[in-house]
């Protein structure tokens, strides 16, 4: 399948394209991953998003767009794609349209995953993700804790708390998605690709992408 799933930070897009992957071998390409993993690999791309992505801020178009173009032509690519957390502006969604055309790569759907704000916020605040660059497993200390406190269930590395996950910078991530990114729901529908779903747990939205490409 070849989707991009869409909704606030906190909608759960990263724990629904992971159950996805399980069902037909489609890759989840998370530019948050990517880039934390820049980050913390110490290169150029790392050094030039770090301040954005610390203060909640969107990485420029232009940085996201080299990495999306490279990555879109990997082999595991040809399975299927998730997109999660891209496209997150209109141009960068124009941009997208454009390379999609040239790759000759056409879109199942864009997802959008409804969540009420008082959830996100709540989740937000108690998520907690595994630092190794190559696992970013996510938990929550209400509903998802790990086994042990602080380690990783997957790779025993340490769990913590994301820099822009304080209060501060999640309200500031959620205005930034109201101002640039919630735009895309109107684009995907003039596109005639957008499927909206409201829930409040990924394996319902899993059920309603199942049924939507008959699955
Ligand atoms: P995420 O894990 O998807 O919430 O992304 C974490 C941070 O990475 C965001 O707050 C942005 O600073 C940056 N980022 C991720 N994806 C994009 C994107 N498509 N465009 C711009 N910035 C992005």
């Amino acid at each position: 399948m070849k989707l991009i799933l869409l909704g606030a930070p906190g909608a759960g897009k990263g724990t629904v394209a992971k159950l996805l992957t399980a069902i037909d071998g489609s890759v989840q390409i998370s530019t948050g991953d990517i880039l934390r993993g820049a980050v913390q690999a110490g290169t150029e791309l790392g050094k030039e998003a770090e301040g954005y992505m610390k203060r909640g801020d969107l990485v420029p178009d232009s940085l996201i767009m080299g990495i999306m173009e490279n990555r879109l032509q990997e082999p595991d690519c040809e399975k299927g794609f998730l997109l999660d957390g891209f496209p997150r502006t209109i141009p960068q969604a124009e941009a997208l349209k454009e390379l999609l055309a040239k790759l000759g790569i056409t879109l199942d759907m864009a997802v959008d995953i409804e969540v009420p704000r008082d959830v996100i916020l709540d989740r937000l605040c108690t998520r907690r993700t595994c630092e190794n660059a190559d696992c970013q497993a996510i938990y929550n200390v209400k509903s998802n804790p790990t086994r042990q406190e602080g380690i990783c269930d997957k790779c025993g590395s340490r769990v913590i708390q994301r820099e822009d996950e304080t209060e501060e910078a999640i309200s500031h991530r959620l205005e930034t998605y109201n101002e640039k990114t919630s735009p895309l729901i109107g684009f995907y529908e003039k596109e005639g690709l957008l499927i909206s779903i409201e829930a409040l747990n990924s394996d319902a939205v899993v059920n309603g992408v199942k049924e939507k490409l008959g699955l």
